[in-house]
């Protein structure tokens, strides 16, 4: 609907277009933000490289995607080489958007505002010298960020001598809570600096949105929106959102969904363990082993989301002898999944989305971190919010079969398990308040478009 209006030029309030970094997990939350512009009458476009738009799976709804060069339009780039990816996507990227935002100037209907993922602060300079609106998104949690923030700013000395880690709003932090690039200072030097990085500039953003909610992070945001004029403006997450009949879920998928639909709404309500580690984790052999026997030996159904690429490390024949009990997909709709009656847990990676997801929807969840911000989370999740547990790693750091069984066994059952399940409802409704007319995020929003507008 608001991409043909587009033919009727000023019918929009303002035009914006938004930047993710090219990955999933990425562009699921800044498309998903693109979306509650829209039926405020701001006109959104979302810009994805050449080569992420030949994978993409379905259109994104209400929302136009444009293309911009990355410098690998034909490539398909590894971790090994993620240098010299960066480096490429600065370069090409900051030229190529440039032309982007240049040929738009010309249709006589310019971009007002670039909303640019934090993880681009180069972006911000494109959008200057264009003169646009300049809002920083950060897609990773408040409590996340104000780490990184800690470490750019040389506040939080790194590889770090002593913990637990104290720092402003966040509760006391053990090393294994650390994100992993400073637990395991040194792995992945790349990331590490991407991460940092994020804050070289963003004093010169007008705007700091972060996909977050004030009483899931009342404490660091506080303390964060003392720096910049940052806002929360999570769950981006459209099954929220009502006001948007169309979006189901996502919708710019980088993976094709399975069937899996059909086979959850013939298990009975609960009764489901789901289980996913997002779109980029490589999970080892021997965990792999260990998580399909714990799952086989918990004796519940489950829905597990093996990637193609992962797929050859499942136990041989695993998905064809579990047939009875378990669906082991190559990729999934998430959200539908979680929102589903059958699903009672869900054993997850802890990638922020991921996390924002299921706390939105009520589910409980067994924390599996695997890299990244992904650790903090699981901490948040056992010992902030207290919506699921986090499973326990040997001395070689593998999560081995009887854990994994003892952590569905104690989220779904027994006293635990209902103290857990009425904490996840109490942050789901508090979720859905954020975002509902008059909520924190929602107001929030509404002030970004206003001043957008008058801008
Ligand atoms: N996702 C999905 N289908 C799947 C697995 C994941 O749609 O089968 C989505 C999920 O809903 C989330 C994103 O992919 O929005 C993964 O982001 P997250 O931050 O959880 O993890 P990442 O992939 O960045 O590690």
């Amino acid at each position: 609907m608001y991409i043909e209006m587009e033919k009727e030029k000023g019918v929009y309030r303002a035009n914006v277009l938004v930047l993710p970094y090219p990955s999933q997990g990425h562009i699921n939350p800044m498309l998903q933000f693109a979306k509650r512009l829209a039926p405020k009458g701001i006109k959104a476009s979302l810009a994805i490289t050449h080569f992420l738009s030949k994978s993409m799976q379905a259109k994104s709804g209400s929302i136009e995607v444009v293309k911009f060069s990355d410098g690998f339009d034909d490539g398909v780039f590894t971790q090994a080489d993620g240098e010299d990816y960066h480096t490429r996507l600065e370069v090409t990227g900051s030229q190529t958007l440039a032309e982007l935002i240049k040929k738009q100037d010309s249709s006589g209907y310019p971009f007002d505002c670039l909303v640019y993922d934090a993880f681009l602060p180069w972006a911000l300079d494109v959008a200057k010298k264009f003169g646009l609106v300049g809002a920083a998104f950060l897609t990773q949690s408040c409590a996340n960020n104000n780490i990184y923030y800690h470490v750019q700013r040389g506040l939080l000395k790194v590889p770090i001598s002593e913990s637990p880690v104290s720092l402003p709003g966040l509760p006391l932090l053990e090393l294994a809570d650390m994100p992993s690039f400073i637990s395991a200072y040194g792995s992945y030097p790349t990331y590490f600096h991407l991460l940092s990085n994020q804050f070289s500039n963003i004093h010169e953003a007008d705007w700091v949105l972060v996909n977050t909610f004030y009483k899931l992070e009342d404490k660091v945001i506080d303390w964060m929106a003392k720096l910049w004029p940052m806002r929360a403006v999570g769950p981006t997450s459209m099954y929220l959102d009502k006001r948007v009949e169309d979006d189901k879920g996502y919708g710019l998928n980088l993976f094709k969904p399975s069937a899996c639909m059909n086979w959850l709404s013939s298990r009975p309500t609960g009764s489901v363990v789901y289980v996913s580690f997002g779109s980029m984790a490589s999970v080892g052999v021997e965990q792999m082993e260990e998580l399909a026997r714990g799952l086989s030996g918990s004796g519940r159904y489950f829905l597990w989301v093996v990637r193609a690429s992962e797929e050859e490390k499942l136990p041989k024949n695993f998905a064809e002898e579990m047939s009875e009990k378990g669906l082991v997909v190559h990729w999934c709709s998430q959200l539908e999944v979680l929102a589903h009656h059958a699903v009672g847990c869900f054993v997850t990676h802890c990638g922020w989305n991921s996390v924002l997801e299921a706390l939105s929807l009520g589910v409980p969840m067994v924390g599996m971190p695997q890299w990244t911000d992904q650790t903090t989370n699981a901490k948040y999740v056992k010992d902030v919010w207290k919506t699921g547990l986090r499973a326990r790693v040997d001395e070689k750091g593998i999560v081995r079969r009887q854990e994994v069984e003892r952590c569905i066994r104690e989220v779904m059952e027994g006293e635990k398990g209902q103290g857990i399940m009425k904490n996840s409802r109490e942050w789901r409704n508090f979720a859905k308040e954020a975002v509902d007319e008059g909520g924190s995020s929602q107001k929030n929003i509404d002030e970004f478009v206003a001043k957008l507008v008058c801008s």
